[in-house]
């Protein structure tokens, strides 16, 4: 019988500040690495368009959201660029990851930060970074999302994240789109093969003294 590594899923968290390309690139991997799922967030912001409720989103309101604060049901949450709240559940991560799947989760750094102090689950961290404050400018300008004020308020943001970088295990400069998603693919592949994920080790020995 031929070796079968089994693990537990891992949950990779990633954070980056806005308009680094961090969508942009969990969107590719989700198409191109196989056994990943996304962590689908609550949020109290409006969709956008094209925005789609329990896939993009779970959309729910301020009253509902703080119930489900009350109720302990977030890993964690956090009021994002001072307006609305962002959270994740821990009903959308555990069962994922008992299945064996890999679970990816787009945070902000105060939530990423939450959850490296409180350690609830096992997790990698990654931070994406812009290769430059003027090119992030750039990419918020050119996604054509965002008003000249929201922009500001958002490179204001980014350089407060900044800080956090060294919090995190991985860093990522999004400069090459091909290149920073190569980059997470080798992150993602290596924690893959940590033997601390086996799960079925005692049955790999034993195949090695049975025969
Ligand atoms: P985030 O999710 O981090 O806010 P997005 O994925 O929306 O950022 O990307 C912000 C903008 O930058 C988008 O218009 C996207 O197409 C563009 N972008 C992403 N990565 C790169 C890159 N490596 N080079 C140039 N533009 C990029
Ligand atoms: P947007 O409104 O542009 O979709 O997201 C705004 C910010 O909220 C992004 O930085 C994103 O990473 C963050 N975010 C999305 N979901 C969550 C979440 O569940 N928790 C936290 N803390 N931040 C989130």
């Amino acid at each position: 019988m031929k070796i079968k590594l089994e693990r537990k899923g891992e949950l990779f968290i990633i954070s980056a500040p806005s308009g680094s390309g961090k969508s942009t690139l969990i969107h590719m991997l989700l198409k191109e690495v196989e056994n990943l799922e996304f962590s689908v967030s609550y949020t109290t912001r409006e969709p956008r368009k094209g925005e789609v409720n329990g896939k993009d989103y779970f959309f729910v309101s301020e009253e509902e959201f703080k119930k489900m604060i009350e109720n302990d049901e977030f890993i964690e949450y956090a009021k994002v660029f001072g307006k609305f709240y962002y959270g994740t559940a821990k009903k959308q991560v555990y069962s994922k990851i008992e299945k064996g799947k890999d679970v990816i989760m787009d945070i902000d750094v105060q939530g990423a930060y939450q959850i490296m102090q409180k350690k609830p689950i096992d997790f990698t961290s990654i931070f994406i970074i812009p290769p430059s404050l003027e090119e992030l400018r750039n990419r918020l300008v050119s996604r054509g999302r965002d008003s000249m004020e929201e922009i500001e308020k958002r490179l204001n943001t980014a350089k407060n994240e900044i800080k956090y970088l060294k919090y995190f295990d991985y860093v990522v400069v999004n400069d090459i789109l091909e290149d920073a998603l190569s980059d997470l693919k080798a992150i993602i592949f290596s924690e893959r093969r940590k033997v601390k994920r086996l799960v079925n080790i005692e049955s790999i020995y034993k195949q090695f003294t049975e025969e």
